[in-house]
């Protein structure tokens, strides 16, 4: 794990995709203001895998919301590829926990759905689209099947392809894997890994599990604390693709669970 000096430095020469600057999030509740993010400051590079961890509470998803463009932020900015993020857009599509499928559809028009925000595509191109991207999660011999026949990580897989077909910039995961058993999940970050590096895609996971975020991320950003502030990052340069039962990806998840456990006490102690 390296620095944060050293990873800014690195973040000047790669191209930023995404740059929130200063980002704070208030929602009123039963008439009190709720401050659920404070001062977030962040860049994320074309291509990198950022996790985010952090207990249950301190404002993950409502990051996520508000680069998705689902949230807009109290204060501050947030800039996708040069321009500001005003709303849900096709250069950002999210996957959450549910898979939140359409369950009167099968596979093949679950994934054709997110197709149709590629107005620029005839019907052929993406057609052709939906059946590539549901090879590409192994889920061909499923094309037809309906959502409810399918597994819980087979529903993710069609999650994960519906999100991945109309080629966003942005892939946004809200803790996709929660639900799933172990052996499953397992299987999925294979597989993700592949996936991601293969397309090269710019991908923001929220988790709790830190080895998950470990096991994934070319950084992982420890959020902590109500309102949420970013309370430190790790650069993980363990090689690809990773085995969450490893020694090292274990190592490193322990400092990680130590730095979290120190912000909480920190938290606590200030309240
Ligand atoms: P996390 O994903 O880390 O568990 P959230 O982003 O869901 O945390 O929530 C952060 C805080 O903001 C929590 O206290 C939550 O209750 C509050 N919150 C989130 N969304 C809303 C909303 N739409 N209205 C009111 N409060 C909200
Ligand atoms: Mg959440």
């Amino acid at each position: 794990m390296v620095q944060t000096a050293q990873i800014k430095e690195r973040s000047s020469t790669g191209t930023q995709r995404l740059v929130l600057s200063g980002i704070s999030k208030s929602f009123s509740v039963q008439g009190k203001q709720l401050e659920a993010l404070s001062d977030i400051n962040l860049e994320v590079l074309g291509g990198e895998f950022l996790s985010l961890v952090g207990p249950s509470g301190c404002g993950k998803s409502t990051l996520l919301n508000i680069i998705a463009g689902l949230e807009q932020p109290t204060k501050g900015s947030a800039i996708e590829d040069g321009a500001p993020i005003v709303g849900p857009g096709q250069n950002r599509m999210m996957m959450f926990q549910e898979s939140a499928l359409f369950p009167w559809l099968d596979v093949f028009g679950n994934v054709m759905f997110g197709l149709k925000l590629r107005k620029e595509l005839s019907q052929k191109e993406r057609i052709e689209r939906a059946h590539s991207f549901i090879a590409l999660v192994g889920l061909e011999r499923f094309t037809h099947a309906n959502i409810h026949e399918l597994s819980g990580g087979m529903k993710q897989r069609v999650a994960l392809a519906r999100a991945l077909a109309p080629n966003p910039r942005l892939l946004l995961m809200d803790e996709p894997f929660a639900a799933l058993d172990a052996m499953t999940r397992e299987q999925l970050y294979a597989d993700i890994q592949e996936i991601c590096q293969r397309q090269k895609k710019t991908t923001i996971l929220v988790t709790h599990n830190i080895r998950e975020a470990v096991c994934l991320g070319d950084r992982v950003l420890l959020i902590s604390g109500s309102p949420g502030v970013i309370k430190a990052e790790f650069q993980i340069d363990l090689p690809r693709p990773r085995d969450i039962s490893s020694v090292e990806l274990a190592r490193q998840a322990t400092e990680i669970t130590k730095a979290l456990k120190s912000t909480d006490k920190e938290t606590r102690s200030v309240k």
